[in-house]
């Protein structure tokens, strides 16, 4: 018998009804309470990310101790080579299918129609499932994006994914995007973290409702040691981690940070539990400085 995981978290439930800033335009989020996307199609706020977790064991090992933790979302792509042990620890972990949300990506060398289609059985095959619940074009490639998208919408129109989106795009891609659609994209996927708000297109985002999603919200750790960081960690009694996906979470993101180890991803779930007052909110909102950790897709014609 499979057994039942993730009690530890998922159980427990506490209703978080936190004040949010002015600018994130949303009241009474629920932590705990998955986002709808487009389709009725649900997402859980809080998703492991695994990029550089590496293949083999280890995402193996990270992806189970997730889904242990209760995490019900997981992050991979094509191009960090770890859809095949993603897809075995979901297989492995005795959660059930319908309860794990599973998100890969398009690479930027399979772009174009016919390649995209490719693309996406590549990935099915390599996860070893049946649908792909998110499926994101991952970098707004010049050239071929309207071909690529209406290969993500046939790849949604049949059914095997249960969603699509793209990720770095910034407002002109997403104004390209919108105005050639069929079906426009549920989530757009960006970095994200108090050093780098990216008001422009967030603010599109929800004009659009398209559903954020924040990459590196830990900064890749780079400025975890931050003394502004650790004061308000010191101030709430948690770690400077917590801080960060607490931080996304209060503006309505869906929150993708990525480790390797078990006790640290216990520690980042940790952050559904607890609150940032508004003044708190607004002393991490003025961290703000352009810190960009990965690619930066604005000059992206
Ligand atoms: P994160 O901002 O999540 O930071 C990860 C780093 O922080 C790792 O070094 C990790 O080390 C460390 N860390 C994790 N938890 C803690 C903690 N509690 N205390 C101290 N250090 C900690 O980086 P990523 O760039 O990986 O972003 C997260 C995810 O977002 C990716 O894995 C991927 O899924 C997605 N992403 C998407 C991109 C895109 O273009 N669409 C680009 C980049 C990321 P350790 O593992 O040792 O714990």
């Amino acid at each position: 018998m499979p057994r039942e995981r993730g009690a530890s978290c998922a159980q427990g439930y506490i209703l978080i009804r936190p004040k949010v800033s002015e600018d994130a335009l949303v009241d009474n989020i629920d932590a705990r309470s998955p986002v709808t996307l487009h389709r009725g199609v649900s997402i859980p706020r809080l998703g492991l990310g695994v990029f550089r977790t590496g293949a083999g064991r280890a995402t193996r090992d990270a992806v189970l101790a997730a889904l242990d933790a209760g995490y019900r979302h997981i992050d991979t792509a094509h191009i960090y080579g770890n859809e095949a042990e993603v897809g075995e620890a979901v297989r492995q972990s005795g959660v059930a299918r319908s309860e794990i949300f599973v998100t890969t990506k398009l690479w930027n060398d399979d772009h174009g129609y016919d390649p995209a289609r490719r693309a996406f059985d590549r990935s099915l095959r390599a996860l070893g499932l049946d649908t792909i619940d998110l499926y994101l074009v991952h970098f707004p490639v010049r050239g071929n994006r309207p071909a690529t998208w209406r290969a993500m919408e046939s790849i949604l129109s049949e059914g095997r994914a249960r969603a699509i989106g793209v990720s770095n795009y910034m407002e002109h891609h997403l104004d390209e995007l919108l105005g050639s659609a069929t079906i426009p994209p549920a989530v757009n996927q960006i970095e994200l973290h108090p050093f780098l708000q990216q008001r422009g297109v967030v603010a599109r985002c929800r004009q659009a409702h398209i559903a954020i999603e924040a990459y590196s919200p830990l900064t890749k750790g780079r400025r975890l040691g931050d003394p502004r960081l650790a004061a308000v960690a010191r101030k709430v009694a948690r770690t400077p981690a917590q801080v960060l996906i607490r931080w996304s979470l209060q503006k309505d993101f869906i929150v993708l940070p990525k480790s390797a180890s078990k006790a640290r991803i216990v520690e980042n779930a940790q952050a559904l539990d607890f609150e940032l007052d508004d003044e708190t909110m607004r002393t991490l909102d003025a961290l703000e400085d352009g810190t960009r950790t990965a690619w930066d897709p604005t000059s992206v014609p």
